[in-house]
């Protein structure tokens, strides 16, 4: 079957179809409409990736599909699981690209880490990915199949999910440099008669681009916003995220306050500060992100306070856990919301910075969460590429 989607540019990928585009491809391969309502039934919330389970229909029309179209482009390479329970997917897409998405369970809910692009183009200092470069956009239905594909290996084909979905964009890639593809399959992943995952369990994160930030705040139904700040001062966010040399942080700022005023009562957004252990985490810098916080009379800002997840390529250390707390305590005598978020799946690099397509098989502990992974899908009578 691989062969056949290798050759997906001449098909049609459905699954990134909206339900009136559904409609309309149907009219044009001569069925009626209540196929189409039922396709994008059997793509999304039956979640079925091949067109022959969808046994509702008659067997001339999923040959008729298979011939014009396609609904799954992207393959599993690899799967690892953390000691903590959090999976780490590497995927491919039909022309090579690596693709990485992972599933992050707590008790009350799970969230699902997804990329919008293949590798990235904005060489933040402190992450793995930007090591990978650009590769390229993904599309909609892209972003829609790696949900699809970590639903299904975590809660079975088409089964419930207990605690609904959180979706983050905060994989490979910036959300923000694929603007339109990404908004697109927000849009059709909320549908309620798919996947139904509405705006408000979507965060997206930003390194900051800025004009998008404007236009996001400008949507009917938007997602959460999140920005990644990491230093509040411009000589050392230059160097942290490049791509400061472009939009620095006070017009940064100034968007992050357009979108903060379009926030109703009650609701919030972040900046993600990764702390790197004595480059940005001391008390002083603390003070001074309180400080350019007030500045810009940010209100309902929070920080989320990241712990650098470390790796052999990158020059960084994580701050002590003393030095985090220390960091925290300074912000929250400011009267700042801080919360410091728990690293997962540090382990299989799955954990905030760290993907990078990595599928070391020569690594003894690669191999360990690779073998985990290979006994339980055995047992499953389902084989990994
Ligand atoms: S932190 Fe995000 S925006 Fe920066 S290089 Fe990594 S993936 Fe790209």
């Amino acid at each position: 079957m691989w062969d056949k989607i290798l050759n997906v540019s001449e098909l049609r990928h459905l699954t990134g179809c909206s339900r009136a585009e559904l409609v309309e491809f149907f009219g044009e391969i001569g069925e009626p409409r209540f196929r189409a309502d039922q396709v994008f039934r059997g793509l999304h919330d039956r979640r079925l990736i091949n067109f022959d389970e969808m046994t509702d229909l008659p067997k001339s029309l999923r040959e008729k599909l298979k011939e014009n179209a396609t609904s799954s482009v992207l393959r599993v390479e690899s799967k690892y699981t953390s000691i903590d329970g959090t999976r780490r997917f590497l995927m491919r897409t039909a022309d090579g690209n690596p693709v990485e998405t992972v599933f992050i369970p707590t008790e009350s809910r799970d969230t699902i880490c997804f990329s919008s692009q293949s590798g990235c183009a904005l060489k933040c200092d402190f992450c793995l990915t930007a090591k990978l470069g650009f590769l390229r956009n993904m599309t909609a239905g892209e972003i829609i199949e790696q949900i699809i594909i970590v639903l299904n290996d975590v809660y079975g084909i088409g089964n419930e999910t207990p605690h609904g979905t959180n979706l983050v964009a905060m994989g490979e890639g910036e959300p923000f440099l694929n603007f339109d593809n990404l908004i697109r399959a927000l849009d059709i992943m909320s549908d309620e008669n798919g996947l139904n995952i509405v705006p408000g369990r979507v965060t997206v994160s930003t390194a900051g681009i800025v004009p998008k930030i404007y236009d996001f705040a400008a949507l009917e139904r938007r997602p959460n916003l999140a920005i990644s700040l990491s230093s509040a001062n411009d000589e050392l966010r230059n160097k942290l995220m490049p791509i400061n040399k472009r939009w620095p942080i006070d017009e940064l700022l100034a968007a992050a306050k357009a979108f903060e005023k379009t926030l109703k009562r009650g609701e919030r957004f972040t900046f993600e500060y990764v702390l790197l252990g004595g480059v940005n985490d001391s008390d002083e810098q603390a003070e001074e992100l309180a400080d350019l916080l007030e500045k810009h009379r940010l209100r309902k800002a929070k920080i989320n306070l990241i712990p650098h997840n470390p790796a052999e390529q990158l020059d960084y250390r994580p701050s002590t856990p003393e030095q985090v707390k220390r960091f925290k305590q300074v912000l929250e005598s400011r009267g700042v919301s801080a919360y410091i978020r728990t690293p997962r799946g540090r382990d299989i690099y799955a954990a905030c910075g760290q993907l990078a397509a990595m599928d070391d098989s020569k690594s003894d502990a690669f191999r360990r969460f690779r073998e985990v992974v290979s006994t339980e899908e055995t047992a499953k009578g389902v084989t990994l590429a």
